[in-house]
């Protein structure tokens, strides 16, 4: 059986290799991988910066964004059915793990399919804890692929509603840093919530955050200071500076989220009156987000669902479908990587800005475009 693998802790030792068959045990689902998607996270282990192979084993399979069809009736699950699959496994020993949290694991020692101690879904087939499988409606077809990285917004949003909502606090305007994968489908799930949304990015325009009835701002056109405040912002671009400055971008018992990643070693600045005033005197609340669970997950597919279906005139023509093509560098169709028609060097590499304008940021050097589309799903 074929599979795209990497050498964790190696840089640019991502190949398609041969790796032993799949055997479903009792208890297990056997699934066929129709697609996975790629973000920052699979760049990551390819660049030797993240990832852990199961234990004692020298390669990781990737992909732990998944579309599968279920190749085995059984367990709930009928053959022919699309699914997709959670990524973090319990670590066996924590309150949050026996809770169905891992998410919020306490120890550390979770696993995560393609990333952590437990192989993902780039090859042919993959053997499935049943109560790990989520199903994806036919309706949604191919965005299933969509899932997890929405899911990913879904537990942000939960959590912020959670600590918003500790006091009487109403999410009327939000403000999304960052038009990558995470930060258009955080954009249109708070469309979808009735949300008013601005979007910023680096690129001069982007129409999929203006068809969801988001406005979108390029950061080259001016400060995001004269947006006035906001009762959400969310930092989707993984720049640690932006992340700082989002405390000051908020109105009362604001909440700000960072769900990108920035690894460099820096000292960012923060208004000190920010910090040691308004932060206090205004209830303001600055967190991180990690991964998602379950429940995020059923919430992602329903709601990639209802945002298919927005695409009447009047309505906020939301093009969720778009989202792929979009990005296809950023979407590998497995099958044809496995059969070699796609060399795995190129099935990693960077989506093309969303956006369909031709010009491109005349000042951005291309690491910064490319730490700015990032976000860790
Ligand atoms: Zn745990
Ligand atoms: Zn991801």
């Amino acid at each position: 059986m074929l599979a795209l693998v990497a050498q964790p802790g190696h840089a640019h030792t991502t190949r398609i290799e041969e790796v032993p068959a799949v055997q479903a045990r009792e208890g297990e689902v056997l699934v066929r991988t129709l697609e996975v998607g790629v973000c920052g996270t699979d760049r990551e282990i390819s660049e030797g910066l993240f990832g852990i192979p199961p234990q004692g084993e020298p390669v990781l399979v990737l992909g732990h964004e998944a579309l599968a069809v279920v190749e085995r009736t059984g367990y709930g699950f009928t053959r022919g059915e699309l699914v997709t699959a959670t990524v973090r496994r319990s670590c066996g020993h924590c309150l949050a793990c026996a809770e169905d949290a891992p998410d919020s694991c306490l120890t550390g020692d979770y696993s995560e399919r393609g990333i952590t101690r437990l192989h993902g879904y780039a090859r042919e087939l993959v053997a499935e804890d049943p109560a790990q499988l989520v199903v994806i409606p036919k309706s949604l077809g191919r965005l299933g692929v969509l899932a997890e990285p929405t899911s990913i917004c879904e537990r942000a949003l939960r959590h912020a509603r959670a600590i918003g909502g500790r006091q009487p606090w109403q999410l009327e305007r939000a403000l999304v840093l960052g038009a990558g994968a995470v930060g258009l489908l955080m954009t249109y799930l708070l469309r979808l919530a009735g949300v008013e949304v601005w979007t910023a990015s680096l690129e001069p325009e982007n129409d999929l955050v203006e068809h969801s009835g988001a406005t979108y701002v390029s950061t080259q056109d001016g400060d995001l200071s004269e947006l006035g405040k906001f009762d959400l912002v969310v930092e989707a671009a993984g720049n640690a500076q932006l992340m700082a400055r989002t405390l000051g971008q908020l109105r009362r018992n604001g909440v700000a989220c960072i769900l990108g990643i920035d690894p460099r070693r820096q000292t960012v600045e923060i208004d000190g009156r920010v910090l040691g005033v308004d932060l206090i005197l205004e209830n303001r609340v600055l967190f991180g987000s990690v991964n998602a669970q379950r429940r995020d997950l059923l919430a992602a597919v329903a709601d990639l669902d209802r945002a298919r279906e927005r695409r009447k005139p009047g309505e906020a023509g939301f093009r969720v479908g778009e989202l792929i093509p979009g990005e296809s560098a950023a979407f590998v169709r497995l099958r044809k990587v496995l059969r070699r028609r796609v060399p795995a060097a190129r099935a990693l590499r960077r989506p093309r800005p969303a956006s369909r304008s031709r010009r491109r940021p005349r000042f951005v050097s291309p690491r910064r475009t490319r730490r700015a589309r990032r976000g860790r799903t």
